[in-house]
């Protein structure tokens, strides 16, 4: 029930309305029995400095940030966490007394993922990451704060994009090393244990392609997380499994980073279950 100290939580992105965090939050706020709500708005580029705005003016505690404003939003904010200011972009808000504080937990449901959906307890020395986006630089991050992890092969379509990003993040280049991704890319993968794609490749509506055409690099042993998530289930992962490699799907990640912003915002450890269930239970239909 909406109640007159119902507090506000949200998402900020155009478009937004197929966005499963609704689903997640909302899902997690009534387990806990919590008198918030969490909505999407959908806010246009030239809107977002008035969305914030209004942010402050309206005390809504806490936002989610998407595309396209994950970037553009750190302008507006009085502070930044050191996870999103080294991965140069935000995708939660909180309102901490007034004070915009803006937070980056991509990294942290990656890699929180491929520990528990993945079983890593420990990662392998030898990684291969595929992409060179947003989301590619925030598990960039994520790995290079593993100390165990000591080399990563970051393979991309346009390669200067793969470079200008590991030159950000890994500037004496001793970790890692770039090169173009293309439909035959293995060799540089085979040596890895785990592989992890962060490019849209498999994505609806072009969910019969795979970022590896040729999958004969991927075997038993490796762990392989794709961050598509629409489907679930893609070529990517079918071919992981015939391998006999770890298969990981996008929804723990997607789980996990709400449920580290829900803990930023309500303090309260979140309940990942809930959300990862009501989030297969939305990306369970076909998002068109
Ligand atoms: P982005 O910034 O637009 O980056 C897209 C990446 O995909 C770039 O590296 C691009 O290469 C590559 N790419 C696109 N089409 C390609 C093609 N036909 N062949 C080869 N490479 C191609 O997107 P993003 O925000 O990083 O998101 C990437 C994917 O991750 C999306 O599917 C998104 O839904 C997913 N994601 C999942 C989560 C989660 O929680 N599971 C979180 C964030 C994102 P170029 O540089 O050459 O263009």
């Amino acid at each position: 029930m909406i109640s007159g100290k119902t507090r506000v939580l949200g998402v900020i992105g155009h478009p937004v309305e197929h966005s499963s965090s609704p689903a997640m939050h909302n899902a997690a706020l009534q387990a806990l029995g919590l008198d918030w709500v969490y909505v999407a708005f959908a806010v246009r580029p030239a809107e977002l400095r008035a969305a914030l705005a209004g942010m402050r003016a309206l005390q809504i505690r806490g936002l989610n940030v998407t595309v396209p404003h994950k970037v553009a939003v750190m302008e507006c904010l009085d502070e930044l966490s050191p996870e999103a200011r080294e991965i140069g972009a935000v995708n939660t808000i909180h309102n901490r007394d007034g004070r915009l504080i803006g937070h980056n937990t991509d990294a942290f449901g990656a890699m929180e993922s491929l520990r528990q959906e993945g079983g890593l307890e420990q990662f392998p020395p030898q990684a291969a990451l595929l992409g060179a986006g947003g989301a590619a630089r925030a598990v960039l991050y994520g790995l290079l704060q593993r100390p165990e992890v000591e080399r990563i092969t970051l393979l991309n379509r346009t390669p200067e994009k793969g470079e200008k990003l590991a030159t950000e993040l890994d500037p004496g280049g001793k970790r890692v090393r770039v090169g173009k991704l293309d439909p035959q890319s293995k060799d540089q993968v085979r040596d890895a244990g785990l592989l992890i794609n962060a490019t849209s490749v498999g994505m609806h509506p072009r969910q019969g392609e795979s970022p590896l055409a040729d999958p004969s690099c991927l075997r038993p042993g490796m762990v392989v997380l794709d961050l598509v998530y629409n489907p679930l289930q893609t070529l990517l992962l079918r071919q992981a499994q015939e391998a006999g490699a770890r298969p990981v799907d996008g929804l723990g990640m997607l789980a996990r980073q709400g449920a580290r912003a829900f803990e930023i915002w309500t303090g309260m450890e979140p309940p990942v279950e809930v959300m990862r269930k009501a989030g297969m239970e939305r990306l369970g239909k076909p998002v068109i």
